[in-house]
């Protein structure tokens, strides 16, 4: 019974971080979605369930289907490996947020100040039941000054070789976005734990690059700076995998 029911709050879970995300970056409003291709309404009906826009036929973005499917596997993963000491209900608000913000990210390399408030909220509430105030506020600080360093790093980078190569190099290595999420997973993971996540965000994150620009080099689409990943979902995998460690 308990697996039927972590399917079920998996696609509802799915369904609401498929509708923030294609809502929030565009209109920071929660409002009836549009077509992303006529701009006409979205009927609620159509948006959820044949996910095709009754007016032009334009399908639903891959992402749809793919943050679905992860949300229900996911959920099932919960059943057999419980998140922390948490239990299922206390971990699903944990994983639409996340969610969310790693969707956004990836697809708009953008975190929202809306979602930054209410992760605020969402894990200072968290953070003091589990560990206290000190250990939450702590957190919160060196997850925020630490990512503000390689923020600073990362401008630093970016203007030096622009000098070197006499233009303006508009991407830049980590976002301030990166900064305020590192923050509020601080809240969340606690002092000292948001050490490990960011150290663990850091790992992941060289080894996915690693991987990501061979591709790119080997089939010859690399451009320099043109192709920065987003850190913001490997700061939020790092923090996952230091509570499974
Ligand atoms: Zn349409």
């Amino acid at each position: 019974m308990s697996l039927i029911i972590n399917i079920i709050m998996g696609l509802l879970v799915g369904f609401l971080i498929d509708y923030l995300a294609d809502v929030l970056p565009s209109t920071h409003n929660i409002i009836q979605p549009t077509c992303e291709e006529c701009h006409q309404p979205f009927p609620i009906k159509d948006y959820f369930f044949s996910m095709k826009c009754p007016h032009c036929s334009h399908r639903k973005s891959l992402r749809s289907i793919i943050v679905l499917v992860s949300m229900v596997v996911v959920c099932i993963l919960l059943h057999y490996f419980p998140f922390h000491n948490l239990g299922f209900w206390a971990t699903l608000p944990i994983l639409t947020y996340l969610g969310l913000v790693a969707v956004i990210d990836i697809e708009h390399h953008l975190v929202l100040g809306e979602t930054t408030l209410f992760g605020i909220v969402l894990f200072l509430i968290y953070g003091v039941v589990l560990h206290g105030w000190t250990s939450t506020l702590v957190g919160a600080l060196a997850g925020f000054l630490i990512m503000l360093v390689f923020y600073f790093l990362g401008m630093a980078f970016s203007k030096i070789v622009g000098k070197l190569r006499h233009r303006e190099i508009s991407e830049v290595a980590f976002g301030f976005g990166d900064v305020t999420t590192s923050g509020i997973l601080g809240l969340f993971a606690g002092w000292p734990v948001i050490i490990g996540a960011i150290i663990l965000g850091f790992i992941t994150f060289t080894v996915y690059s690693v991987i990501f620009l061979s591709i790119l080099i080997l089939t010859k689409k690399y451009k320099a700076f043109a192709n920065a990943l987003p850190f913001t979902p490997f700061l939020i995998l790092g923090m996952i995998i230091i509570y499974y460690l």
